[in-house]
């Protein structure tokens, strides 16, 4: 099975490492890929160029077995929308079950994705409960444990219980703009690179 996590990783932090990893040894993912967002539809662009979110993210994966970078969502035009991502990751990997690792937040918000039916048949969704979620009510396709996404392309939802890390990219941010250190929220090797190119040390721009 093929995992993957998409996001802006602005910047990547152990509270996307640390449940990515356990979700894979969990359910056996052959492979778990980091998906950079260019141009979320959701949310203002992120404050770093691609180049530095990618170099964040190969730093922090860096010796991780199983974990590598599609830089799909980069190299396409337009607003990065999950749909076509999964749709061209099926002509890549045929029938393989395809597991969307998402938080529990991301969850919320999922009815409101471009097609997240087409999303639901192109991949099952493995949820990461964040501090603070619960599962909404009405949500169909619920599996319990991981045999039936091994069994079937897509279409399953599972909650899996992850080690709760109450550690956002916004925090991050908002802690180097305050001078405040951000020290084991996430990689050493990432903070290096923060630092040295030292980002995030404005406000955001408001886009629209
Ligand atoms: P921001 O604060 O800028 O939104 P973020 O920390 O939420 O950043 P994203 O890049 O938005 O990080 O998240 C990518 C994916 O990782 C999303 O599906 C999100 O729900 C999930 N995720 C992020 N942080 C955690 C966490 N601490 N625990 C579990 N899942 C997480
Ligand atoms: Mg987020």
């Amino acid at each position: 099975m093929l995992g993957i996590l998409g996001g802006t990783f602005d910047p990547i932090h152990f509270g996307h490492l640390r449940p990515a990893l356990e979700v894979q040894q969990a359910l056996g993912l052959e492979e778990v890929r980091l998906i950079p967002l260019r141009d979320p539809p959701h949310r203002n662009r992120p404050q770093t160029s691609d180049d530095q979110r990618l170099s964040m993210l190969q730093a922090a994966i860096k010796g991780l077995p199983g974990f590598r970078i599609d830089r799909q969502e980069l190299e396409r035009k337009g607003k990065s929308y999950t749909v076509e991502t999964l749709r061209a990751l099926r002509q890549e990997v045929g029938a393989k079950p395809i597991c969307l690792l998402m938080g529990g937040d991301a969850f919320q918000q999922f009815h409101s994705w471009h097609r997240p039916d087409e999303i639901l048949q192109l991949a099952h969704l493995v949820v990461m409960q964040r501090p603070g979620d619960s599962i909404p009510p009405g949500t169909d396709n619920i599996v319990e444990s991981a045999e039936p996404l091994a069994a079937a392309p897509g279409g399953c939802i599972l909650f899996q219980p992850v080690t709760q890390l109450d550690i956002s990219s916004t925090s991050i941010r908002a802690l180097i703009r305050n001078h405040r250190s951000p020290r084991y929220l996430l990689p050493d090797d990432v903070l290096t690179i923060i630092q040295t190119q030292q980002l995030y040390q404005q406000p955001p721009e408001v886009n629209s």
